[in-house]
């Protein structure tokens, strides 16, 4: 008989009224992740996403680690199955459960009955199997109030389950629920990261790019791909906006002093940003921004490049240091990617002295002699739209 996988709901379950449709976006979400691994149905009850085999063709090991990166879920037990008898279960639980049971001092047996057909209430069920297991196990003793094993067993449609203790599972909230917005994906270690931590709080993201080719090489952007691709796995399916931003450098360095490069650039970022937020629904700006980390990337510096936008920026690093993002970068498995060789627009016309300090006013004058209006324009109609 078939194992199946039980995940529990996180956040989502205090989230009243909305709680439905909650449930409704991580199903889909699970259903979505698990397409390529077999048949299976998906479905939620009281709070727990069930996952069943539907036939021989999926592959529950490769499911259970495909939703331990599913936002919204908090912890996963997979569940061994037998048929709907009294002392099956208890034949299943003795044999399944030998190692907890003997290692743990105290237990206890907590029953959910969804087929209303099984002749014995929950309660006498748990009473039925708790009893045999203490018989089988008398090292481990009943203890109802503060047990240190809790044995959980379901009886559903198809089969009774036994299950002990579950797995973490990647926690946040379902991809989808909160909203979208546009994440500004350089090649860099942070963006990733920041891309990351949005989508846990239920974003749906839209990385930009902006890529200045030939003065950041083809592989700078494929690298840029694998990012985005590597993302998915937590973000769900995106589209990656690659900018053509080769012009709108050359005109900062042709017409603006030096010491604005950076500080211009990055504004033109935000106003194309926004653009694109505009076209597609999305209500904020994801940056990798770290307060203090660049000379871009102190206070002043930040009230100039968000100057030119209405839409929130959202910096999930900002208070980070550099090595909790790096830990961050190695756990959702971007980190590698991130640190091969290629350049990266931002260090392309790098000012000898950037302003670290700037008056919002002195930005402005500096970039006058542009006309930016056009040249984002331009930017936005050579768009590249990649799926991931
Ligand atoms: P990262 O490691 O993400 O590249 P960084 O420390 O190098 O960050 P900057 O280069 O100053 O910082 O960029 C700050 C943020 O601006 C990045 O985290 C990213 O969100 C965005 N950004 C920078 N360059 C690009 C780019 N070429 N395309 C898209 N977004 C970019
Ligand atoms: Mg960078």
């Amino acid at each position: 008989m078939n194992d199946i996988l039980l995940l529990k709901l996180g956040e989502i379950v205090l989230k009243g009224l909305n709680r439905r449709s909650f449930e409704a976006r991580l199903v889909g979400n699970v259903r979505r992740r698990l397409a390529d691994l077999g048949r299976f149905n998906v479905s939620c009850l009281q709070s727990t996403v069930y996952v069943e085999p539907a036939d021989e063709s999926a592959d529950l090991d490769a499911a259970f680690e495909a939703v331990r990166d599913v936002f919204g879920v908090v912890k996963i037990s997979r569940a061994s199955a037998c048929e709907k008898d009294k002392d099956a279960i208890v034949r299943l639980a003795i044999e399944c459960l030998r190692e907890d049971m003997l290692r743990a001092k105290s237990f206890k047996v907590e029953s959910k009955r969804s087929d209303k057909r099984f002749p014995m209430t929950s309660i006498q069920l748990s009473q039925y199997v708790g009893g045999e297991l203490a018989e089988a196990y008398p090292n481990c003793a009943v203890d109802v109030h503060s047990p240190e094993l809790v044995v959980n067993i379901e009886v559903r449609d198809l089969a009774a389950y036994v299950h002990t203790q579950p797995v973490d599972g990647a926690g946040g909230m379902p991809v989808g629920s909160n909203g979208i917005a546009v994440s500004l994906l350089s090649g860099g270690i942070d963006s990733p990261v920041s891309t990351y931590m949005i989508a846990k709080r239920g974003v749906r993201l839209i990385p930009v790019h902006f890529f200045s080719f030939p003065y950041t090489s083809q592989q700078a952007k494929e690298k840029v791909i694998e990012l985005g691709h590597l993302l998915t796995r937590y973000c769900g399916d995106m589209t990656l906006e690659v900018v053509p931003f080769t012009h709108i450098q050359e005109e900062i360095r042709d017409k603006c002093p030096e010491e604005y490069f950076t500080l211009i650039m990055r504004r033109f970022m935000m106003r194309i940003a926004q653009k694109i937020a505009e076209r597609t629904g999305a209500k904020a700006i994801v940056t990798g921004e770290n307060l203090g980390q660049v000379a871009s990337q102190t206070m002043e510096a930040m009230a100039s490049t968000q100057a030119v936008t209405t839409l929130p920026v959202l910096q999930p690093l900002v208070g980070m240091d550099k090595e909790d993002i790096v830990r961050y970068a190695r756990k959702i498995g971007t980190f590698d990617t991130s640190i091969l060789p290629y350049e990266d627009c931002c260090t392309v016309f790098t000012p000898r002295h950037p302003r670290t300090h700037p008056k919002i006013v002195e930005v402005e004058t500096a970039e006058s002699a542009l006309d930016v209006a056009a040249l984002v324009e331009e930017a936005l109609a050579g768009l590249e739209r990649i799926r991931l």
